[in-house]
């Protein structure tokens, strides 16, 4: 199946032209995941003729999306046994994420290749929407102008937010830990290239179904950082929920008549599992790679660590009864910050599970991609939306 697995996308009339269109991302998604390849290769993967496959293959090498590799015969372009691959330069995606305490940048190539990556440690709590910005499009500015000197383009930026999104793709309606709300995210970018706003849980749900080592197509991805973030994938799509809100797992009472939350409510699970509360729990101040310095505490045995993380697991698995009830999905997939300290979380949260959950015991995961899992789904964002219309790209360029 060479058909994209990603979030539903509006159906392309059923013409010649969107016969075409269809064709040439078939085209793309087969060299992108198991190229380089022959034409005849990718004539047989999608049951296409030499001769249709060839004028695709043309097309997508003029608009820079393909290139021929192999011994270089100059007046013999475009002969039939010469392997294709994605191109390294043209078209890139853009990731840019805005955290509570950093901001970071990366441009992905066509090949998934991370070509340029910047970061900056900066507590954005409290801090107004347009400064914030302001920083985030200098380190967008940075990564564009080291890809350009390869040859990248940027097509597109997707920035990953912990906060609601809108349904529009670039309104934050909610983030609770910068304290921003109904900002207009995309009026506060440059225009050029397209930007998109997307939550960083569902960014890092999206990652793990496209880059993961182990994603199954239905998983849930918990995204635990300073705040607590989950994303539902089903049949490898995103559920988003009516008004794109769907997975606030942060934000689920664990003990209702708990500490108030910064959302409104009280005991929310953020309260005794997000970063923030696991520190206190241990004893330490929040701050800046303050995860590194609990798992170094928990490695060498410090029994207010491992309770406090103990404890968080606990929290989790509470919380995460009630989606294990309601889903039934294969997976739970623990991402973020905090899977660096899954040894000492999951024992508590699986018991947790097991001892809640009507069914026999979900499968818990750990991300392999960890906090880079948003700012990989961001740029990867783009470069999927670069493979599904290629079309779409060689003619906006
Ligand atoms: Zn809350």
């Amino acid at each position: 199946m060479t058909a994209p697995l990603h979030e539903a996308r509006s159906g392309t009339p059923d013409t010649q032209q969107g016969m075409r269109r269809r064709n040439l991302s078939r085209v793309m998604h087969t060299i992108a995941a198991d190229g380089p390849m022959s034409r005849a290769a990718v004539a047989s993967r999608i049951r296409l003729t030499r001769a249709a496959v060839s004028t695709l293959v043309d097309e997508l090498i003029r608009a820079g999306l393909l290139e021929e590799l192999g011994p270089e015969r100059p007046g013999r372009v475009g002969r039939p046994g010469s392997a294709l691959a994605v191109s390294r330069s043209g078209p890139a995606g853009v990731g840019a994420e805005v955290g509570v305490d950093h901001l970071a940048a990366c441009v992905v190539d066509l090949r998934g290749e991370v070509r340029a990556r910047a970061e900056r440690h900066v507590s954005n709590r409290g801090r107004a929407p347009e400064p914030v910005v302001d920083d985030l499009a200098a380190l967008v500015r940075q990564v564009s102008e080291e890809a350009d000197r390869e040859g990248l383009r940027p097509a597109g930026i997707t920035v990953a937010v912990p906060g609601l999104v809108a349904r529009d793709s670039r309104t934050v309606v909610r983030a609770p830990n910068l304290d921003w709300h109904d900002t207009d995210l995309g009026a506060l970018l440059p225009a050029k290239p397209p930007v998109t706003v997307d939550n960083e849980a569902n960014l890092g749900a999206l990652a793990e179904l496209w880059l993961g080592e182990r994603a199954p197509g239905d998983f849930v991805h918990v995204s635990a950082e300073i705040g607590i973030g989950a994303a539902v994938v089903v049949d490898g799509r995103l559920l988003r929920g009516t008004r794109g809100f769907a997975g606030e797992l942060g934000h689920v009472p664990v003990h209702p008549e708990g500490p108030p939350c910064a959302c409104g409510g009280q005991g929310c699970l953020e309260q005794f599992a997000g970063e923030v509360a696991v520190l206190r729990a241990a004893g330490l101040d929040p701050g800046e790679g303050r995860v590194g310095l609990l798992a170094e505490r928990a490695v060498s045995g410090d029994r207010r660590v491992r309770s406090a993380l103990r404890e968080a697991g606990t929290a989790m698995g509470i919380a995460l009864t009630g989606t294990v009830n309601l889903l039934d999905p294969q997976t739970v997939v623990l991402g973020g910050a905090l899977s660096r300290l899954a040894p000492w979380l999951l024992p508590s949260l699986e018991a947790e599970l097991e001892r809640r959950t009507a069914g026999p015991a979900c499968e818990i995961a750990v991300s392999q991609l960890g906090s880079e899992g948003p700012l990989l789904g961001a740029a990867h964002s783009v470069v999927r939306a670069v493979l599904d219309d290629p079309a779409g790209v060689a003619h906006s360029a």
